[in-house]
């Protein structure tokens, strides 16, 4: 899943206004983010394998630090004590953050064939594997990243036109991602794969920068 997690980053907003659209962003695909680093260090696997689920020719191998239940737990609450050590934020904050980024396994849990870990052994994978059905796949996608844009869209107004030029710029450029992924040939290697995943990051830059061109309506 990809624009399914972001829409968990924006209709976070509701829940926690004060909190940077680009923390909510780093929040929901922070498992994504581990992940290629892991990859590119060889603690963590994943093989090219077309047609191993009929949307991702990925074969996540082994990824129990970035992708099992527990670990999951960890970062959310690592990432979430951080976040109010850092901002000085309240509990509901904490609350809102560690969810986001433990929301996480539970989309993944969705989408992915049984091969999301619970522990650090990874002796039990699971998964409901909505990826080998392409309309349910994609259909649930755009729906949840509809609703969160919805969501974000009513909490917030763009104080300038970069607000709702950089907004819909946004979502355009995520559909495209998510198009191209669909639409396109499986990635190379292993490693294009994870050097391309580091992409997030412009995401994450944007989010920063949106948000301080947006403004909540309450
Ligand atoms: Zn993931």
């Amino acid at each position: 899943m990809f624009i399914g997690h972001i829409a968990v980053a924006f209709g976070a907003k509701k829940y926690a206004p004060q909190v940077s659209l680009g923390v909510l962003f780093l929040a929901c695909q922070l498992a994504d983010i581990i992940w290629p680093n892991l990859v590119l260090l060889g603690i963590e696997s994943v093989t090219v394998e077309p047609g191993i689920t009929a949307i991702t020719p990925l074969n996540f191998i082994h990824y129990p630090y970035s992708h099992s239940l527990i670990a999951m737990t960890i970062w959310a609450l690592l990432f979430a004590a951080l976040y109010v050590g850092l901002q000085r934020a309240g509990t509901r904050v904490a609350v809102v953050i560690a969810l986001v980024v433990a929301s996480h396994w539970l989309l993944d849990f969705v989408t992915h064939r049984p091969d999301m870990p619970i522990t650090f052994s990874a002796a039990t994978r699971v998964g409901l594997g909505l990826w080998n059905y392409p309309v349910a796949a994609i259909v649930t996608e755009l729906s949840l990243f509809a609703a969160g844009i919805w969501i974000y869209v009513r909490q917030t107004q763009a104080k300038n036109r970069a607000g709702s030029i950089g907004l819909w710029s946004l979502v355009i450029f995520l559909l495209v991602i998510y198009g191209a992924n669909l639409a396109g040939p499986p990635p190379p290697s292993a490693t294009a794969v994870a050097w391309s995943a580091q992409a997030f990051w412009l995401v994450v830059a944007w989010g920063f920068w949106l948000d301080r061109h947006r403004t909540s309506r309450d």
